[in-house]
This record gives C-alpha cells, structure tokens and sequence, in this order.
C-alpha cells in the first residue's frame, strides 16, 4: 500500500486534477490512498475572506464568488454532465452555503478565533478530496472520498493541532482497510481534522504532507509519495546556480539541515511519523512524472555518504563578544547565553576562543536589546548582512579532506566564521551577503559539476 499525496499545484486546475487521476490509476496496483491538498490558493482565499468578514468589509463577498467560481469552472469543466456532476454541484453548494454562514458567524461577533478559522480553512480539503476522487471515478477507479475529520483525531490546540496517532490508526485501519481490500482507492482531504467531539481542526499551514505521513504511519504504507510541482530537493538554488541537480536521496537530518535553509519542498519535522516508522517519502514531481525524485529516509543506503546539497540563508547578522579579563575564567559563555535566552532569540551558529564568542541570528529584530544586555559581558561587535553558506551531506567526519576540498574552492572569498563538528551532516561558514552566491556557484563546480576524485 502506498500514499499518494498532492499538493495544491498538482490539483490546481482541470489538467493537473486529470493528470494526477492518472498517475493514481497507474499505481493502482500497489493499493494507493490519496491524500490532497486544497486546490492552490484556495486556502489563502478562505483566510483571507475570513479577515474581511469579522471587520464586515463586504469584500468578502468577492472572495466568496472568487472561491465558488474556481470550483464551479474545475466541476462542469471535468464533468460536462451526469449524475457525477449534479454530486458535485450539490456538495459544492451545501459547503459554500456552510462558509458563507460561518463568515456572518464571524461578522456578527466581530471575533475570528482559531477554531473558527479552522473551520473555514478546512473547506479548500473538503471540496478538493470529493473532485479528485470523482475524476478518478471517471478514469475507471472506483474511488471514494473520505472525510478526514471523521479519522483524523486531533487536540484542541486549533491552528496547528496535533493528531492523536492511537486513535487515528485505530480509525483509519476500520473505515480505510476495507475499501483498499475491495479495490477501491481512498481520498482523503489533508490538513484537516477533529477533536474527539468532532470539532474542526487544522494542523497547520502546509500541513497535508502531515496527513500524508500520519496515515502512512497509521496504515503501515510500504512508501508515501508526495506529489508537487518540483522535481526533488536540489543540490542547490536553480535560481541561482542553473547547474543544479535533483538529489537521489537524502536522510532525514539532512532534510531538517536544508528546511532550515528555506528548502520549502517538504518540512521534515511533518514526515516524523513516516521516518519513525520506517518509512520512507518520495518527493515526486506531477509536472514531470519520468523524474525519480528524492527519497527522504531514516535509514540511507549505506555508501551514499558525502556531501549532497549547498544550502544560503542571507539576512544573518553576527555578534561577537570578546572579554579579554575572561581568560580562563568560566562562567562566561553562560551568561552569554543567558542573554539570549532572556530575549528569546535563537543562535544558529557559534564560535568560541579562549576570550570571544561569535554567534550568528538570523532575526534582526532582538538585536538592540541583545547588544545592550551583552555590552554588561564584554566588549561587542555586529557584522549585518552576512550569509550562512552549508555544505550538507552526511558521514563527513569520515571524509578525509572534506574541509581542504572546501577551503580550496573558496579562496577567493573573504570567511568570516566556520562551524563545524557539532553533526557530520553539515559544515557551515559565514560571508558577506554579496559574496555568497559566488560562493555557493564556486562550491556547486567543486562538488557537484565534476567527478569525485
Ligand atoms: N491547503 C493547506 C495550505 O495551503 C494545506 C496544504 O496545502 O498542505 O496550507
Ligand atoms: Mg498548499
């Protein structure tokens, strides 16, 4: 049994909904679920509709008419007529009926908590589960849309609840197994869920590879496809280095190390119960379905060691505190970090000598009152708009060299600060902002545009 998972994109309009019936019906053998995403945009269009109708902003009418005219052009374009298309089209109506009364809910208390944003929000997932799975009707699949919120069991925290695992297997073994052992193939809306009393939840913004792992998890998947717009996590910006490469497969700290980075192609910490479990998530691209995409696994074949990607982050800022009456002293590194702390700002990277610490933010806005606090510790330096570059891969305290290969490749390029040897995932170092994406095309030739040595 494998998930199949589309994102917003892969089922953006009448040809990608087609397109991604077929590649379902294509894996029919191996006993898919589908889990989709909203159509695109649509769950940005129900927020923002949400926004208008609790000030009364009679805009938000508009967003209603765009929100319906959407689905109504995708329904009578898939489904000319027949009994497919009156179902539709009275689903349709019953849920827009349902938004519109949720956004004069709204209006009247002039409040919008997060429950009842969740229960807008969840209307995109709603609607687009019970399209997909008509079109693959329409290829010959029997398919069937499943309502998530009546598997997907969640706490209250709404806007980014989290799923109860025990009962959502226990729910989805019962109403999923025996629809997969008749031959028919489940679509289920991801994102949403509910409490236990049956109230709307949502798990957050981009959560359906979520739903994609929670069910892969729960039913024991043998894979979890997540189906997109991009080939695969690349070795590195094609918008910057047009080089750039589909990585084969990478591990899960691997993935983690480049979500930080702005890798927005899938968040790691939303597959945990996938790579918990074994199993592993295939990044897979709708538009160009020959690509064999990335594979993100817990466990990487063993030999694949090496770098794999060169991750930028701009806008990071260093600070450097240096106290030369510390020497030897201790204590000094926890007050440091006291400061941080206090100010809730999260260090990113860090250098230490025997009387100054680097560190590295990358949010400017604690800066001034970080300084001031510090400035009690020692004398203080900012250096603003740095870049972070990372080589990330694994195994690299094994890699006789790594570090000369790389420092080689950069000698022309001014390094402010290094970090490595608190993972062999990852060698981090510090440049000037318009120095980086020399860099990064400098490191991109030396690592991956030529054959290993
Ligand atoms: N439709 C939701 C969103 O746009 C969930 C998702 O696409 O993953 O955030
Ligand atoms: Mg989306």
């Amino acid at each position: 049994m494998i998930i199949m998972k589309f994102g917003g994109t892969s089922v953006g309009g009448v040809e990608r909904i087609q397109a991604a019936a077929r590649l379902v019906k294509e894996r029919f053998d191996r006993n898919p679920v589908v889990v989709t995403s909203a159509m695109s945009k649509i769950t940005d269009l129900l927020i923002r509709g949400a926004r208008l109708a609790v000030k009364r902003d009679p805009d938000s009418e508009n967003v209603l008419r765009e929100i319906r005219a959407r689905h109504d052009r995708t329904v009578s374009e898939l489904f000319p007529d027949g009994p497919m298309r009156e179902r539709l089209t009275a689903h349709l109506a019953l849920v827009l009926e349902e938004l519109r009364t949720l956004y004069t809910g709204v209006g009247y208390l002039e409040e919008l908590t997060s429950r009842s944003l969740d229960a807008i929000s969840a209307v995109g997932e709603r609607i687009s589960c019970e399209i997909l799975a008509a079109a693959l009707t329409q290829n010959g699949v029997r398919a069937e849309a499943v309502d998530s919120r009546g598997l997907l069991v969640t706490d209250e925290s709404f806007g980014k609840a989290n799923p109860d695992m025990e009962e959502t297997t226990r729910r989805a073994r019962l109403k999923l197994l025996p629809i997969i052992e008749t031959g028919g193939v489940p679509v289920l809306g991801g994102f949403i869920g509910a409490t236990p009393q049956g109230v709307t939840t949502t798990l957050g913004r981009g959560g359906s590879d979520w739903t994609a792992a929670i069910f892969g998890a729960a039913l024991n998947a043998d894979e979890i496809q997540i189906w997109t717009d991009v080939d695969g996590m690349m070795t590195v910006d094609p918008r910057i280095v047009p080089r750039a490469r589909v990585i084969p497969e990478v591990s899960a700290d691997e993935a983690a190390e480049l979500a930080y980075f702005g890798a927005k192609v899938l968040h790691p910490a939303t597959i945990k119960p996938a790579i918990e479990k074994g199993i592993p998530v295939r990044i897979l691209s709708s538009i160009n379905p020959a690509s064999k995409g990335t594979i993100v696994s817990g466990r990487p074949a063993a030999g694949s060691d090496g770098p794999c990607a060169i991750a930028l982050k701009k806008g990071i800022t260093i600070v450097l505190v240096s106290q030369p009456k510390m020497l030897m002293a201790h204590g000094f590194l926890a007050r440091v970090f006291e400061v941080f702390d206090h100010h809730r700002t999260s260090v990113d990277l860090i250098a230490t000598s025997e009387v100054s610490v680097s560190l590295t933010i990358d949010d400017p806005k604690p800066i001034p009152a970080v300084t001031a606090d510090l400035s009690r510790l020692g004398e203080v330096r900012v250096l603003r708009e740095m870049a972070i570059v990372s080589l990330v891969g694994r195994g690299f305290f094994r890699h006789a060299g790594l570090a000369g290969r790389l420092f080689h490749a950069l000698r022309e390029v001014n390094v402010t600060m290094i970090s490595f040897g608190a993972s062999d995932v990852n060698i981090s170092f510090v440049v000037e902002e318009r120095d980086a994406e020399r860099a990064i095309c400098t490191l991109h030739r030396e690592f991956f545009e030529q054959e290993r040595p």
